[in-house]
């Protein structure tokens, strides 16, 4: 497998780096000043591409390698993917599914109980040395609040038996009302889940569909009370409504792993309170990490020796 030209588009994992380096023809795309500068020399030889959430593949890069057979994308989502493209080229597609679950599901419930409780406030107020001043003003209990989740595949499912186990009723919306989903309430639309619920979860994948879900309406039934948290990708939410409605306190607070344009911040978002950020760290631990680098190899070593691929998207 050493001759088989394999490129990854962002330096997302060193140890994926070496393992690929180790069975494949590594090209690295950042160590090329562009795209067309590398194409123009290593097109022919790449018959992988390996890409994540930052850099995918786009219809343009697809067209620009004439060999390729397979994009395997470390992560779950796949909405950085041109599936129509790789569908019309029968090129194959495969993510990490399962192997991150946990970590992205105890994320959405640590976002949950840092906004209730005010953690990361509440730390900067003892480093800062406030606590010799005074107490630290009252917080909001998070066991017991009525918990919606938008999307209840693996993360979701996963989000709502831990947030189960904090005594929360959850309710959820999908397309499709789930007969494994036990006691969760299903609501046909997300306003109506949004209006029954305190905390409103966002764990779905983003896809035309979903883009902008979560939208003025949504954030209106949730109220002022209500608490949004957002582990599933930035453009489900209408950002611009989600800060405007931060501000104005007809939102009571969020905790958002993934925003609109992330990297970039808006200055409002920053100097709010109420919100707790951090920065699309969801599957972003050693262990899982590992294990997403196993699967993507995996799923490619299964291509090139003929066999099953393990994580198919396409
Ligand atoms: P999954 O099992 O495929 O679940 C996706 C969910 O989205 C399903 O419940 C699906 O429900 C729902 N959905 C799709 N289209 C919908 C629509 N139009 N309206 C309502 N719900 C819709 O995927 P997963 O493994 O749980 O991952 C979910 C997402 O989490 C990924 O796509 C990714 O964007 C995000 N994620 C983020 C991080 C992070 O670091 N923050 C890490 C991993 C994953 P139905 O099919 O029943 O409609």
């Amino acid at each position: 497998m050493e001759s088989i030209g394999v490129l990854m588009t962002y330096p997302m994992n060193t140890n994926l780096e070496e393992q690929l380096s180790n069975r494949f023809n590594l090209f690295k795309l950042w160590n090329y000043p562009s795209f067309q500068s590398f194409s123009e020399t290593h097109a022919n030889s790449i018959r992988a591409l390996v890409c994540n959430t930052k850099i995918g593949a786009d219809a343009n890069t697809i067209d620009s390698l004439p060999n390729l057979e397979i994009v395997s994308t470390y992560s779950v989502g796949f909405d950085k993917i041109d599936l129509k493209k790789c569908r019309e080229k029968g090129i194959c597609v495969t993510n990490t599914p399962d192997v991150l679950t946990d970590d992205v599901a105890d994320l959405a419930i640590a976002l949950a109980l840092a906004v209730f409780r005010k953690i990361p406030m509440s730390d900067g107020y003892v480093k800062s040395e406030l606590w010799k001043c005074s107490d630290y003003p009252l917080t909001s209990k998070f066991s017991g609040k009525a918990v919606g989740i938008v999307g209840l595949g693996r993360i979701g499912s996963a989000i709502a038996k831990r947030a189960a186990a904090f005594g929360c009723p959850v309710s959820y919306h999908s397309r499709s009302e789930k007969p494994e989903a036990g006691s969760y309430k299903y609501y046909p639309n997300i306003p109506d889940l949004a209006a029954n619920s305190q905390i409103l979860v966002v764990a779905c994948a983003l896809t035309d569909e979903t883009r902008h879900i979560v939208n003025r309406e949504v954030i209106d039934a949730l109220g002022p009370k209500g608490v949004i948290i957002n582990i599933g990708r930035g453009p489900i939410i209408d950002q611009p409504e989600l800060v405007a409605a931060l501000v104005e306190r007809r939102l009571g607070g969020a905790g958002l792993d993934v925003l609109e344009n992330e990297p970039d911040v808006s200055e409002e978002l920053i100097g709010l309170e109420n919100v707790v950020l951090t920065p699309h760290i969801g599957s972003d631990t050693v262990e899982t990490c590992n294990d997403m680098s196993d699967l993507l190899i995996a799923n490619l070593e299964a291509h090139f020796n003929g066999k099953p691929l393990l994580a198919p998207v396409l």
